[in-house]
């Protein structure tokens, strides 16, 4: 007896044509008998917004611009921020790297689609809804959620600090990297959509809580982290000391503060680094960076501690700073001991040093990028505990129903991508609040998504990624972009080294029916079905 199992073979009879399909996952959504499942490919899996990656390079690996940029916009608006300045956790999930090493340039394919825009469109914004919103810190997080929760209807008011909107993107991350007429384009969405930005408004100075409260059926509170830390080392409230985010305020303010001949900038993250290289800028001789970690260890992203290396800035690993010294009443330089280890015997954070080894570097200027902590000013003590505000993970809900949270105001210092992914997840909690439905549906497993595959590689060749054309040292002068961007020839080549690891596949017994088939954008799914049934 030939042993069929029928329910297997039968899935057999959906066919997709590689070459066409650009998981985009509409099949998936209108399978009638809950059949299909779409591998969700690694880099989608990867990136905080669930950005389909995939599809959009494959678009433009045909040279369909307009459709790749479509499927970046329909996920968040804010491409071009995304292409230039994400963490890009997708490329470090990316299947090349299997094969050559070198991750599909996901990003910067991102920013080439955006950078064809002529003008930034605005989706359509549902009927109006009666309920109220008030959004509390216009970041990344709370921009994401703004767009959100006003294009499905509601009343949105957006409150800063600043007069302008933009948190971090528009105050800290400099121009070389993240320039300001791309900003602006991607968050003139704010007018034409309706939603109300009113700035120069501090929540606990301007603003009571318990008065939003009233005034709206929701609130999210996105502050970020600005709160200072501290060395706790005498001379360190000098005026040629600066906090990082003060010191690239008023950068970008354009009222930047002189920096004399040699600048030390006291820590390893991203802030650290960018404050290095605009103290360069700036016209400083001599940049030295002090880092805790040691070099592999440094939170900042390499790739940009390599740019601030060819720029000149000198790093210095694994040392931490001791004493300002003065001279008069000034810093004229500090006195830096040796770090020995990072973390406790329980893995927390808490730097070991042997006090002996020292070293003296001097400074006209000293930049602190140390970290920050969200503050709590303004709000009620029933919504944090000791580690920061409280709230639930998944629907990111506090303690009072009406409030939610996003960004790094949860826990301190994220990246862009996570903070609009919360800021993201934060509005549809809170539109199924308003709604009066359940805050956790379908929000805790993959549904419809197959999460654990391994893509077919078998096939892929080695091709090595075509790094992004930047300006030469000599000619990174004031805060030019760095960054060029590809040309659509070689932004086409890169995106042929995309192996199309995600593709939908059937899952038990297939009855013919046909929406996936005839719903297929791509016309890449073919159902193959009995001749007299067809
Ligand atoms: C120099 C620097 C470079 C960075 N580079 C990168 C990078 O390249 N890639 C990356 O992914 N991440 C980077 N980051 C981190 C990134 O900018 C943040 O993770 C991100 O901006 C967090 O978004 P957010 O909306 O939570 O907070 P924020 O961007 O901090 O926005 C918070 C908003 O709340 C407002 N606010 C604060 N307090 C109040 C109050 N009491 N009342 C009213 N409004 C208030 C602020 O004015 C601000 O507009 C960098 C950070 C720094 C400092
Ligand atoms: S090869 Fe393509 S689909 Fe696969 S993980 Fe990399 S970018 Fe994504
Ligand atoms: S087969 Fe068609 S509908 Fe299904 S994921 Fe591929 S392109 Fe999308």
């Amino acid at each position: 007896m030939i042993d069929i199992n029928l329910l297997t073979s039968l899935s057999d009879n959906i066919r997709i044509d590689q070459e066409k399909c650009n998981a985009c996952g509409r099949c998936v959504e209108v399978c009638v008998l809950d059949n299909l499942r779409l591998q969700l490919s690694p880099c989608r899996q990867a990136c905080p917004l669930g950005m389909n990656c995939q599809g959009y390079i494959r678009l433009l690996s045909q040279g369909r611009m307009d459709k790749g940029l479509e499927t970046v916009k329909e996920v968040i608006p804010f491409g071009g921020i995304l292409g230039r300045v994400c963490s890009r956790p997708c490329e470090a999930a990316c299947s090349r790297l299997k094969i050559d090493g070198q991750p599909v340039a996901i990003r910067d394919l991102k920013r080439f689609l955006t950078d064809q825009d002529g003008q930034p469109g605005y989706p359509s914004v549902a009927q109006e809804l009666p309920q109220k919103v008030a959004i509390v810190g216009a970041g990344p997080a709370g921009l994401a959620a703004a767009f959100y929760l006003r294009k499905w209807g509601f009343r949105v008011t957006l409150y800063d600090k600043e007069s302008l909107p933009g948190g971090l993107l528009c105050w800290a991350i400099p121009e070389f990297r993240l320039p300001k007429k791309i900003v602006e384009g991607e968050l003139s969405f704010i007018q034409p959509m309706g939603i109300e930005f009113v700035g120069n408004r501090i929540l606990g100075k301007d603003l009571e809580l318990n008065l939003l409260e009233r005034e709206f059926n929701a609130i999210l509170l996105a502050m970020g982290a600005h709160g200072r830390m501290k060395l706790g080392i005498p001379g360190e409230d000098d005026d040629a000391v600066f906090p990082v985010l003060d010191f690239m305020k008023r950068v970008r303010q354009k009222k930047s503060p002189p920096v004399g001949k040699r600048v030390v900038v006291i820590g390893g993250g991203n802030a650290a680094v960018d404050a290095a290289q605009t103290a360069r800028r700036l016209g400083a001789e001599k940049v030295q960076l002090v880092s805790l970690e040691k070099r592999h260890e440094m939170p900042a992203f390499s790739w940009s501690v390599t740019e601030a290396e060819e720029e000149g800035i000198h790093i210095q690993n694994g040392w931490g700073p001791k004493a300002f010294r003065l001279k008069g009443k000034r810093v004229s330089g500090i006195t830096l001991k040796k770090c020995t280890a990072l973390y406790d015997s329980q893995g927390r954070f808490s730097p070991i040093y042997d006090e002996k080894t020292r070293i003296e570097v001097a400074a006209d200027t000293v930049i602190l990028a140390i970290g920050q902590r969200p503050e709590t000013d303004g709000l009620d003590s029933s919504l944090y505990g000791p580690m920061g505000v409280l709230c639930d993970p998944v629907t990111l809900q506090t303690p009072n129903p009406k409030i939610f949270v996003a960004g790094d105001f949860i826990g301190g210092p994220k990246t862009i991508v996570e903070g609009m992914s919360q800021g993201k997840e934060a509005a549809l909690s809170i539109e199924r609040f308003l709604l009066g439905e359940d805050l956790y549906y379908g929000r805790k497993n993959g549904s419809i998504y197959e999460l654990q595959f391994e893509p077919d590689l078998s096939r892929a060749k080695t091709r090595s990624r075509l790094s992004m054309p930047s300006l030469k040292v000599p000619q990174r002068k004031g805060f030019k972009e760095v960054a060029l961007g590809y040309s659509k020839e070689e932004a086409v080549a890169e995106a042929e080294r995309c192996l199309n690891c995600g593709m939908p596949f059937g899952l038990r017994s297939c009855w013919f029916c046909l929406p996936c088939e005839i719903e297929c954008p791509e016309k890449a799914l073919y159902v193959e079905i009995p001749y007299l049934l067809r």
